[in-house]
């Protein structure tokens, strides 16, 4: 990924994730090395940590410049069935 805004556009490996229930910024949400597909907020909701189990649902932020990230999506007239 790399980051859209002017002034950083910025490569990172992975985008930070904001917890929807308290708001907390988790900078390495991906799936552990135990095959967990959720990683559990210190609020106690479990966040998703891949896009297949909805990490695409929350809020993506640049790690460098703080920035909320527009939401990936396919561009238009590209063909998604596969
Ligand atoms: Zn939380
Ligand atoms: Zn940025």
């Amino acid at each position: 990924m790399k980051c859209p805004y002017p002034g950083c556009y910025r490569p990172f490996p992975l985008a930070v994730h904001v917890c929807p229930g308290c708001g907390a910024a988790h900078r390495d949400l991906r799936p552990g090395g135990f095959g967990a597909l959720r990683h559990v907020c210190r609020c106690g909701r479990a966040l998703a940590t891949t896009a297949v189990t909805g990490r695409r649902k929350l809020t993506a932020r640049c790690p460098h410049c703080d920035q909320s990230l527009p939401r990936p999506s396919a561009p238009p007239g590209s063909c998604t069935c596969r």
